[in-house]
C-alpha cells in the first residue's frame, strides 16, 4: 500500500491515542499536514462498500489489464476507485476517470479534491469542453468522455495516462463506445476499468477478451413500488400532486423527482413553491431544488446542503425535494432520499438518417432506467417509489434496456474524429454495437460534401483542421471558410453563442418586458445575426452583469460564450486562420456573414413553398426573431415536437447555395419539388450570365 495513504489511515485508527507517531503529511499537497475536515471525510469514506474490497481490487488490478467493476450507486465507485488507482501510477502518469456529463465531472472532482485535502485544479482536476481545470501537478483528472476522445487526437496512445476509468459505462454514450474500441488496443501497460452501477458484465467481459470482473454488493434497502391504476394524462401535474401528498402524509425523508429538462423542472419548482406557501407552519418546510446540467454550480451544490430544523417548536421537520433530469439516476448520489417519483420519461437523442435529422425527444425510459431510479429511494433506509404509469405499461411497453447512443446519433463529428485518429476502415472498427450502415453512410456523405473527406474517403487538409475544433462539422466548416468571406471575427462570435445555453431569459412574470428587450437586439435577417448583436452589445457594455440583468440576458451564458470564443480563436490562430471583419458600412458586412454560414450549413436549408410551408416540412420555431418568411433560410437545428420546427434561422439567397456548394446543389440528384424548379432557374440564369460575359 502507498505510504502516504497508510500513514493517514494509521492516524485515523489511533485518533485519540496520544502515543501515536507524528501526524501524517499530505504528499498530494506539498507535504502539509492534513486538515481536520480531511479526517472527518476519511472516516466516512472508509465506511463506503468499496473500501471493504480494497485488497481484492488491488490484486485484480495487478493481474489484469482490464477490469469490469460493478457496484451499487453510492458505493463509492466514482469518488474512491480513482483515488485507489493513484497507487498504481508510475512516474508522472495520470489517472483519468470519464463521466458522460459535464456536471458530474465537475462536482465529483470538487468532492475528491476535498477528500484529498487539495485545491481543485492541482493534484485533482477536471476537464470538460471549453473548460480545463487541471495543471501540471494533476494526477487524477475527471473528464467528460468526449474530452478524452479529443485528447486521443493529439496523443493517440493516451500515453499520459497509467489508468483509464470509463465510468457510467452502462450509459453507452457515443464517446464512451468509441473509447472502448480505442483505449487498450495498442498499449499493454495501460490499465482500464469499466465501471457502472448496472451493466451486462458478460457482454463487456467478452468484448474485452475475458476481462476480470469485480462486484461490490450493494447495501440497498427494500423499495416499495407503487403504480398508478390508470395512465396519467399530465405527468407534470401528477408529479406535483404526488410530492404534496408525500410531504403532508408520509414519514420524514427527502423526495427525488425525475423530469426531462430545465424548463419543465423550473416550472415544477415554481408550482411547488406556490403550493407549499399555503401549508401551515406545523407542516415542515418543503425545500425545492432543481438539478440539471446547465444550472450554475453554486445552485447545484445546494442539493448537498442539509435541511433546517422544524419551523415551529414541535412542528414537523422540513424535507428536500430535488427535481432532476436523468443526472440523478446514477451520476450523482444525493444522500437522504427516501421517496422517488418516476413519471417514466427522459429526453433522448434520436436520429433519422433518411432525413438527416437528429433531435432530443421526450421518450419513455427503459425498464433498466426505471429500476435505477427506484433504487435511489433505498440507499439509507427502506423507501418508496411512485411510478406514474401503470404496471402493465412497465411490463409491456418499456423496452428492457436503453439503446446505445451510437445507434441513435448523427455520426458526422465522430467519423471525423476517427478519421483524424487514423482509423480509415470504419466498417471493421471494433464497435461493441456497430451503427447502422445508413447512418455511417450519411456521415461520410456529409463530410464529403463539406470537403472534409475526399471522394476516396480520406481526410483532406480542411477535414484535418475541422477535426480539431470541438464543434459540429457544419460549424467548424463555417469557421474555416469565414476568413475568405472577410468575417471570421463575426462567425467566431456567432459560433460561440451557439455553443452555450440560450442567452435570452424570459421569466414567467415578465414575458412582455423580456420580449421587448429581445426585440432591441433583433436583426431582420435572422437569429444568427441577432446573436451577434447580443454579443457585440455585451462586449461594448464591458461584460457588465447588471446590463445583462436589465436586458433579460443570461450573464453566465455570455461569459461562457466569451470564454468559448477565446479558445476557438486560439485554435484558429494555430492554423493561421486570420481574424478579420468586413468594413461595417460597406454594404456587405452582413451578406458576408450569411455566406460564410452557408458554407457550413448548405445541407440545412429550407425553401418556402407556395403552400406556405418550408420544404422538408418544417415551421419557424416561435422563438425565432424573423418577422417575415424568407424564401430560403438556413437553420441550425431541426426540432421535432408535436409540430416540426427549424430553430435559429437566417434568411439566405438561393443564388448563394448554387454559388458556394455546387457539388451539393447538383440538380440531377435533387428530388422533384418547387425548390428544385427555383434552383434550376437560378442555375440557368447563372449559366446565361456566364455565356454573356464570355
Ligand atoms: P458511486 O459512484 O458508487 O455511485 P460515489 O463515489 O459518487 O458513489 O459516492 C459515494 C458517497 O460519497 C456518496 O454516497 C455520498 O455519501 C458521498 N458523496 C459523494 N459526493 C458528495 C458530495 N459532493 N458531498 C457530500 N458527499 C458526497
Ligand atoms: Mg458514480
Amino acid at each position: 500500500m502507498d505510504r502516504k495513504r497508510k500513514l493517514a489511515l494509521d492516524d485515523l485508527s489511533s485518533s485519540g491515542n496520544n502515543n501515536s507517531a507524528a501526524p501524517a503529511l499530505n504528499l498530494w499537497n506539498d507535504g502539509k499536514g492534513y486538515s481536520q475536515r480531511y479526517y472527518e471525510i476519511l472516516e466516512k469514506r472508509t465506511k463506503l462498500p468499496v473500501w471493504e474490497q480494497r485488497e481484492q481490487f488491488f490484486q485484480l488490478m495487478a493481474n489484469n489489464q482490464v477490469l469490469v467493476f460493478v457496484g451499487e450507486t453510492g458505493s463509492g465507485k466514482t469518488t474512491q476507485i480513482p483515488q485507489f488507482c493513484l497507487d498504481l501510477l508510475k512516474g508522472n502518469q495520470v489517472v483519468a476517470c470519464t463521466q458522460p456529463r459535464r456536471v458530474a465531472a465537475m462536482s465529483v472532482a470538487k468532492r475528491v479534491a476535498d477528500e484529498m485535502d487539495v485545491q481543485l485544479g492541482e493534484a485533482v482536476g477536471y476537464s470538460i469542453r471549453f473548460e480545463d481545470c487541471s495543471g501540471p501537478k494533476t494526477r487524477l483528472k475527471y473528464l467528460t468522455d468526449g474530452m478524452l476522445l479529443r485528447e486521443a487526437m493529439t496523443d493517440p496512445l493516451l500515453e499520459r495516462y497509467g489508468v483509464i476509468i470509463l465510468d457510467e459505462a452502462h450509459e453507452r454514450t457515443l464517446s464512451t463506445d468509441i473509447l472502448f474500441g480505442l483505449v487498450v488496443k495498442n498499449r499493454k501497460d495501460l490499465k482500464l476499468i469499466v465501471m457502472s452501477a448496472t451493466l451486462d458484465a458478460g457482454k463487456f467481459q467478452n468484448y474485452f477478451d475475458g476481462a476480470a470482473y469485480m462486484a461490490v454488493p450493494g447495501r440497498l434497502h427494500t423499495v416499495e413500488i407503487f403504480y398508478t391504476p390508470e395512465p396519467e394524462r399530465d405527468y407534470l401535474e401528477a408529479c406535483i400532486r404526488t410530492v404534496i401528498q408525500i410531504h403532508l402524509y408520509e414519514k420524514p425523508g427527502d423526495i427525488l423527482v425525475f423530469l426531462t429538462g430545465e424548463e419543465e423542472i423550473e416550472d415544477a419548482v415554481r408550482r411547488l413553491n406556490r403550493e407549499s406557501s399555503n401549508f401551515g407552519a406545523e407542516a415542515g418546510e418543503l425545500k425545492c431544488l432543481a438539478l440539471y446540467s446547465t444550472l450554475p454550480p453554486a445552485m447545484q451544490n445546494k442539493i448537498f446542503e442539509p435541511i433546517g430544523p422544524p419551523r415551529i417548536p414541535g412542528g414537523l421537520p422540513g424535507r428536500k425535494v430535488v427535481i432532476s433530469t436523468n443526472i440523478a439516476e446514477t451520476s450523482l448520489t444525493i444522500d437522504g432520499i427516501v421517496y422517488v417519483i418516476d413519471p417514466g420519461f427522459s429526453k433522448q437523442k434520436v436520429y433519422n438518417p433518411r432525413i438527416r435529422v437528429e433531435s432530443l425527444l421526450v421518450s419513455p425510459i427503459s425498464r433498466a432506467s426505471a429500476q435505477q431510479r427506484a433504487g435511489r429511494a433505498g440507499r439509507t433506509q427502506p423507501g418508496k417509489c411512485f411510478r406514474l404509469y401503470t404496471e402493465k405499461a412497465f411490463k409491456k411497453e418499456l423496452q428492457p434496456q436503453t439503446y446505445p447512443e451510437i445507434l441513435r446519433s448523427n455520426l458526422g463529428h465522430v467519423v471525423l474524429q476517427l478519421k483524424k485518429l487514423g482509423i480509415d476502415d470504419l466498417v471493421h472498427f471494433d464497435f461493441m454495437d456497430p451503427p447502422a450502415p445508413e447512418t455511417l453512410m450519411r456521415a461520410l456523405e456529409l463530410l464529403n460534401y463539406l470537403g472534409a473527406l475526399d471522394d476516396e474517403g480520406s481526410l483532406t487538409e480542411v477535414g484535418s483542421m475541422m477535426a480539431e475544433f470541438p464543434l459540429d462539422p457544419q460549424l467548424s466548416k463555417s469557421i474555416i471558410a469565414s476568413p475568405r468571406h472577410q468575417c471570421s471575427n463575426e462567425i467566431l462570435s456567432i459560433t460561440s453563442m451557439l455553443s452555450v445555453p440560450v442567452c435570452f431569459v424570459r421569466p414567467n412574470e415578465a414575458k412582455k418586458a423580456a420580449d421587448e428587450a429581445k426585440s432591441r437586439f433583433t436583426h431582420t435577417d435572422g437569429d444568427h445575426l441577432t446573436l451577434l448583436n447580443v454579443f457585440h452589445a455585451f462586449k461594448s457594455n464591458m461584460d457588465n452583469a447588471s446590463w445583462c440583468h436589465d436586458n433579460f440576458i443570461n450573464y453566465r451564458s455570455m461569459k461562457s460564450a466569451d470564454n468559448v470564443r477565446t479558445q476557438l480563436a486560439r485554435i484558429m490562430n494555430r492554423f493561421k486562420l486570420p481574424l478579420v471583419s468586413t468594413e461595417f458600412n460597406s454594404g456587405s458586412y452582413y451578406v458576408n456573414i450569411r455566406k460564410a454560414l452557408v458554407e457550413g450549413f448548405f445541407m440545412q436549408v429550407a425553401h418556402l413553398e407556395r403552400t406556405g410551408h418550408y420544404l422538408t416540412v418544417v415551421a419557424l420555431h416561435p422563438s425565432s426573431c424573423l418577422d417575415h418568411k424568407p424564401e430560403w433560410c438556413l437553420y441550425n437545428e431541426f426540432v421535432l415536437t408535436s409540430k416540426n420546427y427549424i430553430r435559429t434561422v437566417t434568411d439566405i439567397q438561393g443564388d448563394w447555395l448554387v454559388e458556394l456548394s455546387p457539388q451539393y446543389y447538383n440538380m440531377s440528384e435533387f428530388p422533384p419539388s418547387e425548390a428544385k424548379r427555383v434552383l434550376e432557374r437560378i442555375i440557368q440564369k447563372r449559366q446565361q450570365q456566364q455565356k454573356n460575359r464570355q
